[in-house]
């Protein structure tokens, strides 16, 4: 998968359509087009990283933004003090579907353990 092809690079490159929530020069963030919750907002960096185990020593400091922008959301969007579910998942067995990185940001409703 290229930057060209990707889904999420066209989402970012503003050739596919996205609900926007916040945006800077290192990541963007979306409300996903098929909600798992009365919340569910899609964190991803701009650079295009597959998955985890494509993070490089030099995307240290874009992961921690990802994390910042994911506690700061869930405080602007009023759903820190109930809480809420960060996930990411990887490949086969973690469930990727969409192969450029991105934190769920999940809230709204009680979660349960295990996953699925
Ligand atoms: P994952 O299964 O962890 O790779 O998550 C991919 C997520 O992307 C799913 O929750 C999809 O609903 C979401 N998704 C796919 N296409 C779009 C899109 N065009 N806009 C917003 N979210 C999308």
């Amino acid at each position: 998968m290229t930057e060209k092809d990707c889904l999420f690079c066209k989402i970012i490159r503003g050739e596919i359509p996205s609900d926007k929530v916040y945006e800077n020069d290192l990541i963007y963030a979306f409300r996903d087009i098929a909600p798992a919750a009365p919340e569910h907002i899609l964190i991803i960096p701009k650079k295009h990283i597959a998955s985890l185990n494509d993070i490089e020593t030099e995307d240290k400091m874009l992961f921690g933004e990802i994390m910042y922008r994911a506690s700061v959301l869930a405080k602007e969007l009023g759903f820190s003090e109930q809480g809420y579910r960060t996930v990411a998942n990887t490949l086969d067995h973690g469930g990727q579907t969409v192969h450029h990185f991105h934190l769920h940001l999940i809230a709204g409703r009680q979660m349960t353990w295990p996953p699925g």
